[in-house]
């Protein structure tokens, strides 16, 4: 059995209780590498076989599963985050079900929650926004066109711009050609949660500038919007004068 489990953002301990079992278990590990915490591998077995995917194809990988099957081992794959985004699982469970081998998926914490943790932010303040749009710069892995971060820019919506962090003056670009004003609140997260956190408020009109004098470009998410600003509606859950499912207006 393959188990794919999400790591969480960085802070070892946010990996979910279900997902750190499946680790204290696991005959075998195989990790990514160049993003999750190798503190979560403290949790392994001293008798654990650990990879590391940075350094392997997708039918390394796959090797390493189908031969840990055969042997009746259990697999943890270990992606970054929640492996549901950006994290590559499709491919893999595809391969598995070709190969008759049964699997499942272990959700995380995502780093766009981490990084909003890390700014005690919330994305979806009435008045302001109720949208969050997960989206990345085109790089090396092309972007459909309908979904150019132009486009997506001009919903306005709060935003959580992945794997970008070394395009920021693109990004930047793109993103003033939608809603966006240079004013527009945005901000960059490098490592949520991990000890080496780091957090910069800026603008739209400054986010590549800012990026360079914090010399952040790896690991990072680009969070843009007005949930930033200190503007907002109150919520009507709970608002006195609302009557819910749960409780009458009081007023
Ligand atoms: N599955 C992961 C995303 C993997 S894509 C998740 O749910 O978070 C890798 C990108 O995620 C990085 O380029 C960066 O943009 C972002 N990222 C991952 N961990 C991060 C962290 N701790 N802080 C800021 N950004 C992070």
């Amino acid at each position: 059995m393959v188990h794919f489990v999400g790591a969480g953002p960085g802070a070892p301990d946010l990996i979910t209780l279900r997902g750190a079992a499946l680790l204290k278990q696991a005959d075998v590990i195989i990790y990514a590498g160049s993003l999750v915490n190798p503190a979560l591998l403290e949790l392994a077995r001293a008798d654990c076989e650990v990879h590391n995917s940075a350094e392997m194809t997708l039918e390394q990988v796959i090797g390493v599963m189908k031969q840990a099957e055969a042997a009746g081992k259990t697999t943890v794959r270990l992606h970054t985050g929640d492996p549901c985004v950006y994290g590559a699982i499709r491919e893999q469970m595809d391969a598995l079900d070709e190969l008759g081998i049964p699997y499942d998926d272990v959700p995380g914490v995502s780093s766009f929650c981490g990084a909003a943790a890390a700014l005690r932010a919330e994305y979806t303040l009435p008045g302001v926004s109720q949208s969050v749009i997960l989206t990345r710069l085109a790089g090396r892995t092309p972007v459909p066109e309908a979904e150019s971060l132009a486009s997506m820019a001009s919903h306005g919506a709060s935003m959580a711009v992945f794997l970008s962090g070394g395009m920021l003056e693109r990004v930047q670009e793109e993103l003033l050609k939608g809603a966006y004003t240079e004013d527009t609140p945005a901000a960059l997260v490098y490592k949520a949660t991990w000890p080496e956190e780091k957090t910069v408020r800026c603008t739209v009109g400054t986010l590549a500038q800012a990026g360079e004098e914090h010399g952040i470009r790896k690991t990072a998410l680009v969070l843009v919007g007005d949930f930033l600003d200190s503007r907002y509606e109150r919520s009507k859950l709970y608002d006195p004068a609302f009557t819910t499912e749960f409780r009458e207006a009081s007023r």
